[in-house]
């Protein structure tokens, strides 16, 4: 950490926060997380969303989905988070992240440069199933894909979220405004 305030932030910046959205696939987190920086960006606030697809795909395509990959990726996604919140920016991260102990790591890294905030999409996974926006369930019971989060790969449920949202029976702008609520 000690490379990065090496560059000192405007002072008068005050520190974004960071949220974390987790759920399993089809949960809503992309959605959302578009959803509650836009409107963070219409009340003036500076905001981006870290995506964790986007984030494999483009940035470090050398991750893949093994648990030590999953925890890499979102320690990297923290790592930025850290970076742009220390300059003012609110960052929602839309990742996965199955497993207590990296989200825990994540907090921690967090927190310690200011607010940090997970939030649990939960619409259960029948909803998720249901959507299958990637397709992915359908590849998984066609036994074409394994290591599915909440099927066949482990997901810790978080015990205390900051948020938890049934993302199958709220839309998403009540939902994307009880994360603001959290925020304000
Ligand atoms: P994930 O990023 O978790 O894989 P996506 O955001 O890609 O999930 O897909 C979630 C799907 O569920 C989208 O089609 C979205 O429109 C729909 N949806 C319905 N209700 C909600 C909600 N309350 N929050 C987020 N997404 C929702």
């Amino acid at each position: 950490m000690t490379e990065r305030t090496d560059v000192p932030a405007r002072p008068s910046a005050a520190p974004g926060r960071v949220v974390l959205l987790t759920g399993l696939s089809g949960s809503g987190k992309t959605t959302l997380a578009a959803a509650v920086v836009t409107a963070l960006v219409r009340s003036g606030r500076r905001g981006e969303v870290l995506d964790g697809d986007r984030l494999r795909g483009r940035f470090w395509p050398e991750l893949g989905l093994t648990p030590v990959d999953r925890r890499a990726n979102l320690a990297r996604a923290g790592d930025l988070a850290v970076l742009l919140a220390r300059h003012g920016v609110d960052v929602v991260l839309a990742m996965i992240a199955p497993e207590a102990a990296a989200r825990a790591r994540l907090r921690a890294a967090c927190a310690e440069h200011g607010a940090f905030y997970e939030v649990h999409l939960d619409p259960g996974v029948e909803v998720c199933r249901a959507r299958d926006v990637k397709g992915l369930y359908a590849r998984q019971a066609a036994g074409e894909i394994t290591g599915l989060t909440g099927v066949d790969a482990r997901y810790d449920v978080p015990a205390h979220p900051d948020l938890r949202l049934d993302t199958g029976a709220a839309d998403v702008g009540s939902c994307a405004r009880r994360v603001l609520d959290l925020l304000a």
